[in-house]
């Protein structure tokens, strides 16, 4: 199968970038999420970071509107119907997503492949939500999407070799480079990245020393482009502690326990960037 349409399901920080990285490749994109208003944000982050490829010369004015002009978005999941390959970004929650897989394969044609964003939830539970779980693959992409190079190709217990070899062909196609990665929690990279995370919330929950300490000691000594605590900010605070979560309950170590501090500025609302206020503040979101 040849796939040329591309469904996006979510429009947050990963959809919008997972819409963008298709789109100015040539692909047709429908992108959803369950408001008008999530649809609008998408889409202007989009038109910003293209505009920025423009400033820096990385891509032209007429191949920005023509990006823009290849991706429709819509509220609902079935007007993803003409898609050959959808890529669920939604909130990282399981019910959510299963509810989700449980509609798209209601939705996608017989051959189409459903794909999943997620950070840390089972492939192959996922993929048991649907009839067609050899057409069910973990797609997960780095933020920020369009300027990130790898994507990690999860394949479940059932997922087919054609179906691999299918999201391989496009992950190329858009410039990416994918790494064949067994289902396990976290994968490869928030494997280990996340707990490193977690460990400086521990030390910052400690008093070892202050946010900004903290991130310049790993930047300078670790050669880290960016500190922990920044880059949790970058993630999201709640995406972090549901990885904790889901990496503590996969692998019942108590290594992998969330931070309290996490914990808590999660329940606070202080979810990194998105809400203006992290370990650090940034003004409005
Ligand atoms: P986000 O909160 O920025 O965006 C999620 C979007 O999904 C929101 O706009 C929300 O309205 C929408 N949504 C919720 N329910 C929906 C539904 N039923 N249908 C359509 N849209 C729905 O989250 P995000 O950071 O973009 O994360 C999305 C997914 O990507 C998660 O599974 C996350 O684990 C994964 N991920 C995140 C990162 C990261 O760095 N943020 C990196 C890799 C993977």
């Amino acid at each position: 199968m040849t796939i040329k349409h591309i469904g996006v399901v979510g429009a947050g920080t990963m959809g919008n970038g997972i819409a963008q990285a298709f789109a100015v490749k040539g692909y047709g994109v429908t992108m959803t999420d369950v408001a008008e208003a999530a649809l609008a944000r998408g889409m202007a982050a989009i038109d910003a970071s293209l505009e920025r490829l423009v400033k820096k010369q990385a891509l032209s004015a007429g191949d920005k509107s023509a990006a823009l002009a290849r991706i429709r978005t819509a509220t609902r999941v079935a007007d993803l119907a003409a898609a050959e390959l959808v890529v669920e970004a939604a909130t990282e929650n399981l019910e959510l997503k299963l509810k989700l897989f449980a509609e798209l394969d209601q939705t996608v044609a017989p051959g189409g492949i459903i794909a999943t964003n997620t950070s840390s939830i089972s492939i192959t539970r996922l993929a048991a939500a649907t009839k067609r779980p050899d057409r069910v693959i973990g797609m997960h992409f780095f933020n920020p999407v369009p300027l990130m190079q790898l994507v990690e190709l999860i394949r479940g217990l059932r997922t087919s070799d054609e179906t691999y070899a299918a999201v391989e062909a496009v992950s190329k196609a858009i410039g990416k480079t994918p790494v064949r990665v067994k289902n396990s929690p976290g994968f490869v990279v928030n494997r280990m990245l996340c707990p490193m995370i977690n460990e400086a919330v521990h030390a910052l929950g400690e008093g070892l020393a202050t946010a900004e300490e903290i991130d310049n000691a790993m930047k300078l000594g670790a050669s880290h482009p960016i500190g922990p605590l920044a880059l949790c900010d970058l993630i999201g605070l709640d995406v972090e502690l549901a990885v904790m979560n889901v990496l503590y309950e996969g692998f019942k170590d108590p290594k992998y326990r969330p931070a309290p501090l996490l914990v808590e500025m999660v329940e606070a609302g202080y979810l990194g960037r998105k809400t203006g206020r992290g370990f650090f503040s940034y003004g409005k979101p």
